[in-house]
C-alpha cells in the first residue's frame, strides 16, 4: 500500500496520519510541540513519526498544515505565534528531503479547505469557504480547484473583520473584532459573565444552554451572529457557492450556534449573493486537519492521480 502522510501541526501536538486516494485515515501517531519548540527538532521529530507510521511502505507524498500564514515561496509560514520555532522555517523542503518523497504545504485553514473541496461537503461546488471556530477564527477557500490566495498567503485574517465597533478588546491590539467576540475563548468569558459561573469548554455551555441556562444560551445566540455577520461580509466579497463551518467550537454547540449564524447570514447578504449560496457543516470532523493536510498533495503542479487505495 502507498498512502499520502498527512501532518498537521498544531499549537500543542502534530498529528499524522496516512491516507488513501477516498480520503480515509488508516494510521495516526501524534507528537507533542509547543511554545518552545524548534523547526530542526520539529522536522526530525516528525520524519521518525513518519517512518514508523509507515512500517516500511512507500509514502507517495507529505502534506503539511501549520498554523499562521503560508509564505509566497510556500516553503513554510510565518507570524506564527503559538509556535514561534517554526516562523520563516522551510518546513516543506526539509520534510521532502528528510522523507525522500514530493511535499505541498499550506496553512491549517487553507488546508481545512482543500480537503473539504477534495474529500467533503464542498467536492461538488466551485467555489467553497470553509470557516473554522476554535481558539482563533480561520478560513479558506478553494476556488475552481485552487486555493484562493488574496493576501498573507490565503484570504487574510478574517477573525479580526469588526463586527462590534468600539467592542471588546482583542489579542490583536484592536476593539471588537470577531475573534474577540465570538470565537471560543469568547464564547466562554461571556458564558461565564451571563450565567454567573465558569466554563471550561464548549461543550459545557452547551450542555447548560441545552439544560435551560439562560446565560449560556445568550453566550452561543450572541456569538453566533456576529459569526453570521463574519460570513455575510467574507460572502459579499468572495461569492461562494457553499459555506462549511467546521471546528472545535461548531462540532460542540451545533445547531446553538448554527442557527443564528444562518439566520444573520442568509438576513444581511443581497438577494443576489443568498441565492447562489448554500450554508452547511464541515463533514471531516475531528481528521479533518490530517485529512486536509494530506489533501494539499492535489494542489501540487501536475498532480492529478490519488494514492492508490488500500484494499
Ligand atoms: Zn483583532
Amino acid at each position: 500500500m502507498s498512502s499520502w502522510l498527512g501532518v498537521d501541526i498544531g499549537g500543542t501536538s502534530a498529528k499524522l496520519g496516512l491516507v488513501d486516494a477516498a480520503g480515509r485515515l488508516h494510521r495516526r501517531a501524534a507528537i507533542p510541540t509547543g511554545v518552545g519548540v524548534r523547526a530542526e527538532a520539529l522536522v526530525e521529530a516528525l520524519a521518525g513519526a513518519a517512518t514508523e507510521l509507515a512500517a516500511g511502505d512507500a509514502l507517495e507524498g507529505v502534506g503539511i498544515a501549520a498554523p499562521g500564514f503560508r509564505m509566497d515561496t510556500g516553503e513554510g509560514v510565518e507570524n506564527v505565534s503559538n509556535l514561534p520555532g517554526i516562523d520563516g522555517f522551510p518546513l516543506r523542503a526539509a520534510l521532502e528531503l528528510r522523507l525522500g518523497c514530493p511535499a505541498a504545504l499550506d496553512n491549517d485553514a487553507n488546508a481545512a479547505a482543500v480537503g473539504e473541496h477534495l474529500f467533503g461537503g464542498g467536492c461538488d461546488v466551485r467555489r467553497l469557504l470553509v470557516l473554522t471556530l476554535g481558539t482563533g477564527i480561520g478560513a479558506g477557500m478553494v476556488a475552481d480547484g485552487a486555493v484562493v490566495r488574496a493576501c498573507c498567503g490565503g484570504l487574510g485574517d478574517p477573525g479580526h473583520i469588526i463586527v462590534d465597533p468600539g467592542g471588546e478588546r482583542c489579542a490583536c491590539g484592536g476593539r471588537g473584532c470577531a475573534e474577540a467576540t465570538a470565537a471560543v475563548p469568547a464564547i466562554l468569558r461571556h458564558a461565564a459573565e451571563y450565567a454567573g459561573r465558569a466554563f471550561a469548554s464548549p461543550a459545557e455551555v452547551v450542555d447548560a444552554a441545552r439544560s435551560g441556562d439562560p446565560g449560556a444560551h445568550r453566550a452561543l445566540q450572541e456569538a453566533g451572529r456576529y459569526l453570521g455577520m463574519v460570513l455575510a461580509t467574507l460572502t459579499h466579497v468572495l461569492g461562494p457557492e457553499r459555506i462549511l463551518l467546521g471546528g472545535g467550537g461548531f462540532d460542540a454547540a451545533e445547531e446553538l450556534l448554527f442557527a443564528p449564524a444562518r439566520e444573520t447570514l442568509f438576513g444581511c447578504v443581497q438577494p443576489f449573493f443568498g441565492r447562489k449560496l448554500t450554508l452547511g457543516r464541515a463533514t471531516l470532523g475531528n481528521d479533518a486537519g490530517v485529512i486536509g493536510a494530506a489533501a494539499l498533495l492535489r494542489t501540487l503542479p501536475g498532480a492529478t492521480a490519488a494514492p492508490h487505495r488500500s484494499s
